[in-house]
């Protein structure tokens, strides 16, 4: 019989693995169904065992993701320059949709020398790539990104846009 949890107990922790939107680790377009099924039915057997309050196996520490994660956010900040978006005043349009999907508030609008809106990054930036993802214009790059990259953005087809704005 299996060991079962107490409200408020952790009784156990879960991963799912979803396509990354990393821009220099994307998931390739052709995997991305198969995982998102794969997931879904992970978070299904999931959600059966936190139901039934199932003590489930601890999944183990990866250690490996610990260590890529302290080595690869310096050089991506210092390297890679995620920390420092660019927008394409071309393209922009000013709709201020990026200001809205930012977590973290790093982006608010300001008018230019045209009197155009136009977004301004501050220094918080989690690297989530929200902003790049979702702007309609394809405006926001950063700069180690390839200028070659196409049909680069991604967002879980059963999130919408308004389910990230913070505001
Ligand atoms: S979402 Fe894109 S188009 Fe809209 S203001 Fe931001 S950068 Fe400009
Ligand atoms: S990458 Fe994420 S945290 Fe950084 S500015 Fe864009 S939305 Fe905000």
């Amino acid at each position: 019989m299996n060991q079962l949890f107490e409200p408020g107990q952790v009784g156990g922790n879960y991963e799912v693995a979803l396509p990354d939107n990393s821009i220099i680790f994307e998931t390739k377009k052709e995997k991305i169904p198969g995982m998102l099924e794969a997931g879904e039915a992970t978070i299904q057997a999931q959600a059966i065992d936190i139901y039934h309050r199932t003590i489930t196996q601890q999944s183990h520490y990866h250690l490996g993701y610990h260590l890529v994660s302290n080595v690869m956010k310096p050089v991506a900040k210092h390297g890679l320059g995620f920390y420092k978006m660019k927008v394409n005043p071309k393209s922009c349009n000013g709709c201020g949709l990026c200001e809205k999907v930012c977590p973290m508030k790093n982006i608010h609008l300001e008018e230019n020398q045209n009197l155009l809106k136009t977004p301004v990054f501050d220094k918080n930036c989690e690297s989530c790539f929200s902003c790049l993802h979702n702007c309609p214009k394809e405006a926001i790059t950063y700069p180690g990104m390839s200028k070659k990259k196409r049909d680069y953005q991604y967002r879980h087809p059963k999130v919408h846009v308004k389910e990230l704005m913070n505001n």
